[in-house]
């Protein structure tokens, strides 16, 4: 068992009031959008200079403290919760934006900025921070990092990774890393910046990102079209790829549209009811591109493709028709779902789905199955509801088992088991399905390189030797 972490030389840090332990704070920060319920934290610390958190750091090697990073916590897979009482860091106080270069379209901000407020500074500029989606009001940038979060316009803009020109960080040894600097071009060795995107608080703390900004873009056209079955998905996403610039593919299910419907009390958006709808969002300067998507449409209703279509006529429509997409994940929260974030080559996207579509309706005959995602970027939401009157420890236990056999098709297919959502908890232990034995040990080598002790984020993402149940 180990001894309780020193709070009163932790607190002595920095200023006071910067170390909370009430019970309030300690159960606001302990959980993140995964709804894991554990232990809380043993404090949370809210850091406001850089030199606080190497402080915070120094301070957990010396006495072994582990720590845990934190965002806006609206991560699903339980990352920035403390499974074991550990002392929650909050990069919430460091949220300035510190620099902008109108020459170089890049911003420099401090981790904690928050993502929607990263995309006003740019827009008031007369540019765009162009990574978004339904938990932008919410989520810091250090956190989009820490995830390599991508979002609803990845097949146009990339995720996270694309966007990072620079990166700050305090590494699990206490170093402070300036890595990049903004550089476009830079070969001298290996790019650090890359392995603390994506690594979810497990190698160093995120303190300041210089981020790459984009032009505006141009007005968009955005249509919505039922798909009858799952194949001629990758048909419409070819044909309107060869037609117009598209920024945004995206799939729901009709469970999941029933769902928005009913938490929004909206009227379907069109007259047929269909298994699958298909959102399109593409670049509209003139009205040749709408002109384009327009045949696109007639095209693809022709073929069989889409059984019926519903065009934006102007932006509020266009903001109607996302908020269909963007709500599914609020509108089912209630109901607790099981949720797999998973992703293949799009190439493969039919076959895997119909292998994938097989294995969940055979597993849960009796269970509502959502599907939404991004299909331009291979990565799917597979969410399955607890059927009424099932206990929900039995149905946590189907799934977990309805999990392998899904994950076996995700590596049969050399996929991943978790496309944006990171690791953190849930997916560590489904991790041998996307990576191999070699890739865990190379991550357990960098992991001890710049966290020796394993103060950060233990237990995330993957156990480390000493960690390992034996
Ligand atoms: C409604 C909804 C929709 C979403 N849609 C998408 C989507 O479309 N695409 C997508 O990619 N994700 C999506 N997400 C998931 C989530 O919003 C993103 O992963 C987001 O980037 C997490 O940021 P956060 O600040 O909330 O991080 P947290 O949840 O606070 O933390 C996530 C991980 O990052 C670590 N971390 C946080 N800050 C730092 C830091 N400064 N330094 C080091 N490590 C840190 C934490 O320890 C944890 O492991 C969605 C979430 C919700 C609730």
């Amino acid at each position: 068992m180990p001894s309780p972490p020193p709070l009163d030389r932790l607190a002595a840090l920095l200023p006071p009031g910067r170390v909370l332990t009430d019970a309030e704070s300690l159960a606001a920060f302990g959980r993140d959008w995964s709804e894991i319920h554990l232990p809380p934290p043993a404090a949370v610390v809210l850091p406001r200079a850089v030199a606080e958190v190497a402080a915070v750091v120094r301070f957990a090697n010396e006495h072994r403290v582990p720590l845990v990073p934190s965002g806006g916590r609206t991560g699903m897979s339980g990352g920035a919760v403390a499974s074991a009482g550990e002392v929650v860091v909050s990069l919430a106080r460091l949220d300035r934006v510190l620099d902008f270069d109108p020459v170089d379209r890049t911003v420099r901000v401090e981790a904690g900025a928050v993502t929607r407020g990263v995309q006003e500074f740019a827009a008031a500029r007369g540019l765009c921070f162009p990574i978004d989606f339904a938990s932008s009001g919410s989520s810091q940038i250090g956190g989009n990092i820490a995830t390599n979060a991508g979002g609803l316009k990845v097949i146009r803009h990339g995720t996270m990774r694309d966007r990072v020109a620079g990166l700050k960080v305090v590494t699990g040894r206490g170093d402070l890393l300036d890595l990049n600097r903004g550089l476009v071009k830079n070969a001298t060795g290996y790019d650090l910046r890359h392995l603390f995107i994506g690594s979810e608080g497990t190698l160093g703390l995120i303190v300041e990102a210089t981020l790459r900004l984009t032009a505006p873009p141009p007005p968009r056209g955005v249509l919505l079209l039922a798909v009858p079955a799952l194949p001629h998905l990758l048909d419409l996403l070819c044909a309107f790829r060869a037609a117009v610039a598209l920024s945004a593919f995206e799939l729901f299910c009709d469970t999941s549209l029933r769902h928005v419907l009913a938490a929004r009390r909206l009227e379907r958006p069109l007259a047929a009811v269909s298994p699958f709808y298909a959102l399109v969002e593409f670049d509209r300067p003139d009205g040749a591109a709408e002109d384009a998507a327009l045949a696109v449409v007639e095209r693809a209703v022709a073929a069989g493709w889409a059984s019926d279509a519903v065009v934006a006529q102007d932006e509020a429509d266009c903001r109607r028709l996302w908020l269909l997409r963007e709500s599914i994940a609020e509108s089912i929260a209630p109901e607790d779902p099981h949720k797999n974030d998973i992703s293949v080559t799009v190439s493969r996207l039919p076959a895997f789905l119909a292998e994938v579509e097989r294995v969940v309706r055979a597993s849960y005959p009796d269970a509502p199955v959502l599907w939404y995602g991004h299909v331009g970027d291979g990565n799917l939401h597979l969410n399955v509801l607890r059927p009424e009157g099932l206990d929900p420890a039995e149905f946590a236990r189907r799934c977990r088992e309805v999990d392998e056999r899904v994950f076996e098709v995700v590596a049969a297919h050399g996929g991943s088991v978790s496309a944006e959502h990171g690791v953190g908890l849930l997916k560590k232990d489904y991790l041998g399905y996307s990576r191999s034995a070699a890739e865990i040990a190379a991550m357990r080598g960098i992991k001890a390189v710049f966290d020796p002790n394993g103060i950060l984020n233990p237990g995330k993402l993957f156990d480390t030797a000493e960690e390992e149940p034996t």
